[in-house]
């Protein structure tokens, strides 16, 4: 969510800016570099540490974003779950990304073993640009897909899903994070509403369709994956948590189903 996603809202209900715009001011906001003192919080993407993070968000989120590289809580934990509880770091992967974070792209990217593939509706520096429920790769062409924030914004999920289980090769894996809150009996949505007003009212973002609840492992199961939930609560201790600045945030790590 960018920080004057509020600002923007006139506009776009007025189809004076579209979708594509939009999200190139939240990867332009995203991109943060200032100069900080070292002091108690440590990012654990660009490993270092700060006096303070910046605030975030339209409510001004306190203590966010890192400074340096300009990660969120989400981008900290996601970081922290692939290095500590998959093998991203151990073994070769053909990875593919979608909507790569700014913080987080060249750093995957990097790592030894790699083979880096992003993929992007909109963005111009993605390796390829296309929806995520119709990519243009071979059938079980990739070992890892990592997918932050992306399944919320598409009309059909569940087809989204079905494809990123077509590109992984049985036994890889994905991870997933979208706006998830266990507690709600069951997924809010509605993949009909296109008024941005009235999406940002109920879903907290003007191009949301849902907020997924406590279906949501069930749902991604649905399209052939033994899915494990990472709960920043259960996987980091509390100095952690308030060290690196992460909130309640989860990680599905979803394994595709051997061929049978
Ligand atoms: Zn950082």
């Amino acid at each position: 969510m960018i920080p004057h996603m509020q600002s923007l809202l006139g506009r776009i209900e007025a189809g004076q800016i579209g979708e594509a715009d939009v999200y190139a001011l939240e990867r332009a906001a995203a991109v943060r570099h200032e100069r900080m003192p070292p002091g108690a919080l440590f990012c654990p993407v660009c490993q270092h540490s700060a006096v303070r993070f910046l605030p975030f968000g339209l409510a001004g989120r306190r203590q966010a974003c890192c400074p340096r590289c300009g990660s969120l809580e989400r981008h900290r934990f996601l970081w922290w779950v692939l290095g500590r509880h998959t093998d991203l770091l151990r073994r070769r992967h053909r990875v593919l990304h979608t909507a790569p974070e700014p913080c987080l792209r060249a750093r995957i990217a990097a790592l030894p073993g790699v083979r880096y593939l992003s993929v992007d509706r909109y963005d111009p520096a993605a390796d390829i640009q296309a929806p995520l429920d119709c990519l243009p790769l071979a059938d079980a062409s990739r070992d890892v897909v990592l997918t932050s924030h992306v399944l919320e914004h598409l009309r059909d999920d569940k087809a989204a899903l079905r494809e990123l289980a077509r590109v992984l090769r049985p036994g890889g894996w994905m991870a997933v994070m979208v706006p998830y809150d266990p507690a709600l009996p069951a997924t809010l949505e509605d993949p009909h509403l296109d008024d941005p007003a009235e999406r940002l009212r109920r879903f907290g973002h003007p191009y949301h369709f849902r907020i997924y609840g406590a279906d949501l492992p069930q749902r991604i199961a649905g399209a052939g994956f033994a899915v494990r939930v990472l709960d920043s609560r259960k996987v980091l201790s509390g100095h952690r948590r308030r060290r690196f600045r992460i909130n309640r945030n989860h990680v599905l790590v979803c394994t595709r189903a051997a061929a049978r």
